[in-house]
């Protein structure tokens, strides 16, 4: 195939995928594989100095949608330049700083990933919202945006200003709307457009979007010195636009800072892809300026993806420790973000087929830092997609199995040989009780050979009866029962998290072991007193005193105990300075590490929280500190430097 040819062929491919994506938000493939073959054509077209008609290198979005109204935006909206590397973005600073000179600072800004509003404000007031569209003309979408959280309806300046953000949809506020929709959402990105660029402003309500605004293109009666200015003013009009903002210059360890902000990437409770830079100083900006599809003064680092497209080859059913038949997805082996994936999980059955998920099917993966890889949703089908069938017995024992509620389960229960080794592997796990040498193996082995069905019986072995099995030898066993000893002096959480509570992980063991400090409290706990709990809901509640009026669960933790299990108990310091608050520390800390700090305020009483909320009382302000301070500011909230931290902790 000649040069022409291909690049002939990827402009088609790359205008389906375009309109599939801008015009239907209905993608079929990952936005890495899209970038992939559009950074193919770009090569051809610098490689061959020419550029096909068509092509979406010079295009901005995409057309606008025959239901809506269009708009002319007072000013033109831009795509971004991207780089994948920081040496990109290294090349692009330098190139800025050869054009406005060595006092080039720069922005610093999350890339929010959702759908560009542009909102026009006149006299105060919201007069109309509109879709990017392909930059010049967009759809006039008003009523969606007056139901997005953070669209404000007036604002105090009474100039005429076009403020330019991102629609969002949190992954809380996602995963919510999932749990009774028909037809669940893919992800947060296509979720957000489709909720805007949707005729029926109730939807678009429903979804419970979010705006994050990033800067002012079009203004009369005002100007601009500098991003960090305009940053400022829409603080000040009340828009949601502070969770990051730094300014930068080209000495600076902003590579430090865009390694740092990949990383905190999978706490946040919204997607970004990239950090954007932008020149900050406006008449730098407008000696730089534009090509035709983005600004020569602002460059997006663009993360690593944690989203891909791949087959799903088969479904195998895992029997968890309660029984219940959890079924996993096989996946043809995919790289996201330098790990091979090549399984995925899936709640349930319903789930399968409310996704409409099938055997064969191209499918969206997900996996971010800490997050096991899902399934977000159909791809799209071929012709060897077959459906998901319910295994009528159970994988490891031949128990028939019945459907309870939306599970799958076992009719031989927790008595399942499956469901019991699980249950040994996951008490002796590096996270609960940190049994070495108690391997999934090794669980089998005492499980068939030496009776050992339920974790107190581990503390029962004996060094002849481990000699009893297949390639043990003294040495072995005795490592293996000085682990089980060690393992008798433990902490509360890793307790909790051991005895297998459904829907128990480390974190909620850590966050229970927290609130009550005593297993007796927590045995002794309401579902009320669960549900105050930050984050607990009722599923997560219900599991807790479900598990604690369960005579069998009571049983074995009696049995536990006068084995002689201790764990340090955590009461809260009631005496501390910061008991019944929770504060944020941001900045850099001169005299302490901030995890050091942190549990400063934990011993003294106090709860720590990562973001800044009306529900903080207090921020202590290290060096450097950015956006946090911001909105503590905007907030009202209580804020106190080093020094002061200091004396609080003396
Ligand atoms: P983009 O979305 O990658 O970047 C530009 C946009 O970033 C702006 O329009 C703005 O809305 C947004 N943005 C977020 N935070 C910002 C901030 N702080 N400051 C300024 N802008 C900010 O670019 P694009 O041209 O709209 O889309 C191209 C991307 O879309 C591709 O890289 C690809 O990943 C994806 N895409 C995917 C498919 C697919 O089929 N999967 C198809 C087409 C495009």
């Amino acid at each position: 195939m000649d040069i022409f040819e291909r690049m002939t062929e990827l402009v088609e491919l790359l205008n389906k995928y375009a309109k599939e994506y801008y015009e239907l938000d209905a993608p079929t493939v990952s936005d890495a594989d899209y970038d992939k073959l559009y950074d193919e054509l770009l090569a051809l077209e610098k490689e061959s100095g020419k550029v096909l008609p068509d092509s979406p290198t010079k295009r901005v979005g995409g057309d606008v949608n025959a239901g809506f109204d269009t708009y002319v935006h007072r000013r033109r909206l831009y795509s971004l330049d991207k780089s994948k590397t920081k040496e990109g973005v290294r090349e692009w600073m330098e190139k800025a700083i050869k054009e406005g000179g060595d006092g080039v600072e720069f922005s610093l800004e999350y890339k929010y990933d959702g759908l560009t509003l542009n909102l026009t404000y006149e006299n105060g007031v919201l007069v109309r919202a509109t879709t990017r569209g392909d930059g010049v003309k967009g759809e006039v979408v008003t009523e969606q945006a007056k139901k997005v959280k953070g669209v404000l309806h007036t604002i105090d300046f009474k100039g005429t200003i076009e403020v330019l953000g991102e629609c969002i949809m949190t992954l809380s506020a996602l995963k919510e709307y999932n749990e009774d929709a028909k037809i669940p959402l893919k992800n947060a990105r296509n979720a957000a457009a489709g909720g805007i660029r949707n005729l029926d402003p109730e939807e678009t309500g429903k979804r419970r979007l979010d705006f994050k605004a990033y800067n002012v293109g079009y203004y009369k009666g005002i100007s601009f010195a500098s991003q960090k200015e305009m940053h400022e003013f829409l603080l000040s009009c009340g828009f949601d636009s502070a969770d990051y903002f730094k300014i930068v210059t080209f000495k600076d360890d902003w590579q430090g800072l865009l390694d740092e902000a990949e990383e905190k990437r999978s706490s946040l409770d919204y997607l970004i892809d990239g950090m954007v830079f932008k020149v900050n100083q406006t008449a730098i900006r407008e000696e730089i300026g534009f090509t035709e599809k983005f600004p020569k003064w602002a460059i997006a680092y663009k993360f690593k993806a944690e989203e891909v497209v791949t087959k799903m080859s088969g479904v195998v059913w895992q029997v968890s420790r309660t029984g219940k038949l959890n079924p996993i997805a096989e996946l043809d082996p995919v790289d996201i973000g330098g790990v091979t994936v090549k399984r995925a999980t899936l709640n349930n059955y319903s789930e399968i087929q409310r996704k409409d998920l099938r055997i064969g099917s191209n499918v969206f993966v997900r996996r971010s830092n800490d997050v096991i890889p899902e399934i977000l949703g159909i791809a799209s089908h071929t012709e060897e997609s077959k459906e998901v069938l319910l295994p009528k017995v159970c994988p490891v024992c031949g128990a028939p199995t019945e459907m309870r509620g939306a599970y799958l389960y076992c009719t031989n229960g927790a008595n399942c040989e499956s469901g019991l080794i699980s249950a040994l592997v996951h008490f002796a796990s590096r996270d609960a009780m940190d049994i070495e040498g108690l391997s999934d193996k090794t669980c089998e082995q005492l499980y068939d050979k030496l009776e050992v069905e339920k974790p107190s019986d581990l503390y029962d072995l004996k060094e002849e009866d481990l000699l009893t099995l297949d390639k043990w030898g003294a040495q072995k066993a005795k490592n293996l029962l000085a682990s089980i000893e060690k393992s008798k002096r433990t902490t509360l959480d890793r307790f909790l998290m051991g005895i297998g509570i459904a829907n128990i992980g480390k974190k909620a063991a850590s966050v229970l072991a927290d609130t009550f400090g005593t297993l007796e409290r927590i045995r002794e706990a309401t579902l009320m007193d669960l549900l105050a709990i930050d984050d607990f809901g009722e599923i997560t509640a219900m599991g807790v005193v479900d598990y604690f009026t369960d005579e069998k669960n009571v049983e074995e933790l009696e049995k536990l105990l006068s084995k002689g299990i201790t764990f340090e108990s955590k009461v809260k310091n009631e005496n501390g300075v910061f008991f019944g608050k929770k504060v944020v520390i941001t900045g850099k800390l001169e005299s302490m590490k901030r995890p050091e700090a942190q549990e400063k305020i934990k011993e003294l009483g106090g709860t720590v929280a990562d973001s800044i909320s009306k529900a903080v009382n207090l921020v202590v302000v290290g060096e450097d500190a950015g956006s946090k301070y911001d909105k503590a500011v905007a907030l009202g909230i209580e804020i106190i430097d080093e020094a002061a931290f200091l004396e609080m902790i003396k």
